[in-house]
């Protein structure tokens, strides 16, 4: 059958190849089951990345975390324990970010869907007219505290982000220090001043966008 059409987006999702254990004494399910310390059920022989499948998942996150960064965060806790320092293997916030085509997409904290989220979650969102570029913020809808966002088109810092989300802070104060979190190159366009107007116009505020601070940045949580 031929469907016409401008795009195709394929999604097909990725499956460890773990054939090759299947028939060993390592427990596997999707993946090569592990604990915390990324231990599999044998003495000495562990897993990490797109393979390994936590027995129990961590938070919001999948029991199999197929991204890059995560596999990065398991080698090098792994490197510690190996290397006699044992810890546990503890992601923090969860983030992402990837290319699709020209435009970069980046996840900090967690913006579900609107068919998958819990029913205090709160979206805030905007869009350039241009169509290249928007931001989407989660919220807690009475506390209004900051559950995480999505942006494509826009840089945005991560260690900005992570702070955020553990100093557990509001949206309203997102918004007001939103351009501590921009990442984009110099002389970029700057959003923050039309994003704050479109919040405060939407929820009846006064926010003031404040001017990037590197002192700010650079303090740490
Ligand atoms: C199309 C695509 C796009 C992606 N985009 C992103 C993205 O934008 N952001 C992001 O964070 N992540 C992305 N990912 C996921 C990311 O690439 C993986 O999470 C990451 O590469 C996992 O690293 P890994 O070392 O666990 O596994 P892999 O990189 O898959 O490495 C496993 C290696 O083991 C080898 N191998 C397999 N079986 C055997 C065997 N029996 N003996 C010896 N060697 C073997 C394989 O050949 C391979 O080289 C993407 C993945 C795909 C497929």
């Amino acid at each position: 059958e031929e469907i016409e059409c401008n795009i195709v987006g394929l999604t097909t999702g990725v499956s460890p190849n773990i054939d090759f254990i299947k028939n060993s004494t390592i427990e596997t399910n999707k993946g090569v089951l592990v604990n915390r310390f990324l231990e599999t059920n044998s003495k000495d022989i562990y897993a990490i990345g797109d393979c390994a499948e936590q027995r129990q998942a961590i938070g919001n996150r999948r029991a199999i975390e197929a991204v890059w960064y995560t596999g990065r965060m398991m080698g090098e806790t792994l490197a510690q324990t190996i290397c006699k320092n044992k810890i546990e293997y503890k992601p923090g916030n969860w983030f992402n970010s990837a290319k699709f085509f020209d435009i970069e997409y980046q996840t900090y904290g967690w913006v579900f869907s609107e068919k998958n989220s819990p029913s205090y979650e709160k979206h805030f969102q905007w869009k350039h007219q241009d169509d290249t570029k928007c931001i989407t913020i989660a919220y807690h809808k009475d506390s209004l505290l900051f559950l995480g966002i999505n942006t494509f088109g826009i840089r945005m810092r991560h260690e900005v982000f992570d702070k955020w989300l553990s100093e557990k802070r509001t949206i309203d104060y997102v918004i007001e220090y939103l351009a501590d979190a921009n990442f984009d190159p110099e002389f970029y366009s700057l959003y923050e001043k039309d994003i704050t107007s479109k919040f405060n116009q939407e929820n009846g505020k006064s926010i003031q966008s404040r001017k990037k601070s590197w002192k700010r940045i650079f303090t740490k949580a």
